[in-house]
């Protein structure tokens, strides 16, 4: 395993070069040295421009190429800086707090580059939760005033499952759900729920078949020994969720461009107990090797259009 960067100084020294940057994504991305992306060929000589070339096929491949860098006019060291900004605030960032923390001229560019970051931080293929794990659903956004109740306009559903680990959450999931009928949720619970495990909801009838889907079902209902607050873990999950999207981005989270918010949500609330922020970074980097680049025309949406969150 590649090491990481355990302090800011070791940071800036580590990656003070575009060559160092380089080098620290190859290792990552071939961490058993390079593989021809074309023909599997094992062997290469290195080009004078940096590049990869392959002896069978002629390839000639750029480090970054087939990963969210693919393409950038802007320095590797300047997103190693944006990743090691994003990781290294514990509360999250604003597309404006990025443009300002790196000296970027334009927003727009830090706009783009917090949804490519986004995208990373869901791991291609990731485990689903086990054991014993709480779920629910809450909206999202929509007006102050608005109606409520479901398939309220503006809002979105999304489905909240965490994990017991003793008394403490353990690792959560989130998963935006079209409405809360059966067929949503138990897709939704499907996805993030390892079947055999033990899931404890509501009583509301969405959930009235998962017994049938290969899950042990536990209807809690509000009674004087739970109190008000039948379900604490995803609770406690939700009313962080909400806090934290109004304090980090002050509710200004279109609908269109949620899925991002919450998997940086969970992307942080799942290493919210790793102490080195170097890791999260190193985490960060492993899976933008992995994800598709994104033309910045294909990141919808106006970023000045707001919504609120309730
Ligand atoms: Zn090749």
């Amino acid at each position: 395993m590649v090491g990481y960067p355990g302090t800011i100084l070791d940071f800036e020294e580590t990656f003070s070069t575009d060559e160092a940057c380089a080098a620290y994504l190859f290792g990552i991305r071939w961490p058993d040295g390079f593989v021809c992306p074309r023909c599997g060929c094992l062997e290469w000589w290195a080009t004078r421009r940096g590049l990869c070339r392959c002896k069978r096929c002629d390839a000639q491949i750029s480090v970054t190429a087939g990963t969210i860098f693919e393409g950038t006019r802007k320095p590797l060291r300047l997103w190693f800086r944006a990743m090691w900004y994003l990781t290294d605030q514990k509360q999250g960032v604003s597309a404006l707090g990025l443009q300002r923390a790196l000296g970027l001229g334009s927003y727009h560019t830090a706009w783009v580059w917090m949804h490519k970051l986004r995208r990373a931080m869901v791991r291609p293929g990731r485990d689903r939760l086990f054991g014993v794990v709480e779920v629910d659903e809450t909206f999202i956004g929509g007006k102050r005033h608005g109606k409520c109740g479901r398939g309220a306009e503006g809002k979105s559903l999304v489905l909240v499952a965490a994990q017991e680990d003793g008394d403490r959450i353990g690792r959560i999931r989130l998963c935006r759900v079209p409405n809360a009928s059966r067929d949503s949720l138990e897709h939704a619970i499907g996805q993030v729920i390892e079947p055999g495990s033990r899931i404890r909801t509501d009583d509301w009838s969405g959930y009235g078949r998962l017994e049938g889907r290969g899950y042990k079902h536990e209807v809690i209902r509000a009674s004087e020994a739970v109190g008000e607050n039948p379900l604490p873990l995803v609770n406690r999950v939700t009313a962080l969720l909400k806090r934290w999207l109004l304090g980090t981005h002050q509710g200004a989270v279109r609908p269109s461009h949620l899925d991002y918010y919450l998997d940086e949500f969970t992307f942080r609330f799942n290493r919210r107990t790793s102490r080195s922020r170097g890791k999260l970074f190193y985490r960060l980097l492993q899976n933008a090797v992995l994800i598709a680049p994104v033309p910045a025309k294909n990141i919808r949406g106006h970023h000045n259009h707001n919504i609120e969150i309730l």
